[in-house]
């Protein structure tokens, strides 16, 4: 299927590896140039490379931490008047209930809700008054269903869905629409550490930590960056301007609900 998007410009936020990567690498394909974002400079510029020699868009890249003001405003310089902004960042570390105080708060709110939301207030404008944009935010399975564990997150990513379902209202009559993509479990390095982190805690070997993990997922095995990039790819195509403030598991089946 042509996407409808080749010469359009993105940025792409978190996406030197993993899920991020994946979004940038399926709008590459589609014909789409790219700003490119991650802290470390290194892994940034092979995978924006590799991305150039592949899909022979323009790639650009900016090496900074994008949960800070100072980061976001090197992005945005870069960025320009883009058509296509996919939030993301790393998620915040697990832990429980009771060890969490307010600056773990705040460090959560910043990364996983008032980043995001601050990149839609700067380029979400430009989009409506060109008539035409696109947002996805990558956000977790655990906006549907808790993951006790990882309690900040929840608590961060709730808060950035409530923003987004209003927002997503208040813009769609100008051809912007806004969207989560809800990623369950995928083949990344976050998988790993988490992984890394059942094998720990359980005594277990990582193979094992995995399969249990696994044993969770209904389709019986981890998402792959690649499928999650072409739903982001669709989700940022002409073909998906009726979908709005949409959240959108993907995730194996392993949320147990009917709707
Ligand atoms: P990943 O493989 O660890 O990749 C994270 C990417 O984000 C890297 O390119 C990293 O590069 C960049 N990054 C992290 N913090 C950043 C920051 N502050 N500013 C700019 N770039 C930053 O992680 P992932 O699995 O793709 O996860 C992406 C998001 O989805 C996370 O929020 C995660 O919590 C969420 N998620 C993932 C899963 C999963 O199973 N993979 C499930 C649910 C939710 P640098 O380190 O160089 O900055």
């Amino acid at each position: 299927m042509d996407l409808g998007i080749r010469g359009k410009r993105a940025l792409v936020c978190a996406a030197s590896k993993g899920l991020g990567l994946g979004c940038a690498r399926a709008l590459a394909e589609a014909g789409v140039d790219l700003v490119m974002n991650a802290r470390g400079a290194e892994a940034l510029e092979a995978s924006a490379r590799a991305i150039r020699d592949e899909f022979g868009v323009t790639v650009s890249t900016v090496a900074a931490d994008i949960t800070t003001e100072e980061g976001r405003a090197a992005v945005l310089a870069e960025a320009g008047a883009v058509d296509i902004l996919v939030n993301n960042a790393g998620g915040p570390p697990p832990g429980m209930w009771t060890d969490w105080d307010r600056e773990d708060f705040i460090k959560a709110l910043d990364a996983n809700m008032l980043a995001p939301i601050a990149l839609i207030k700067a380029l979400v404008p430009g989009m409506m008054e060109r008539g035409w944009g696109r947002v996805v935010n990558i956000t977790s399975q655990s906006v549907k269903s808790p993951i006790a564990i990882l309690g900040l997150s929840n608590s961060a990513r709730a808060g950035l869905t409530g923003y987004v379902a209003g927002t997503s209202r208040q813009v769609a009559g100008k051809g912007v629409t806004i969207n989560n993509l809800l990623p369950g479990i995928h083949a990344t390095d976050r998988a790993v550490a988490l992984d890394t982190g059942v094998s720990q805690r359980e005594g277990i070997s990582m193979d094992e930590a995995k399969a249990q993990r696994c044993a969770t997922i209904p389709a019986g095995r981890y998402g792959t960056p690649e499928e999650f990039g072409a739903a982001c790819a669709f989700l940022c195509s002409r073909h998906a301007g009726f979908i709005v403030g949409q959240n959108i598991l993907l995730d194996g089946g392993a949320v147990n609900a009917t709707l």
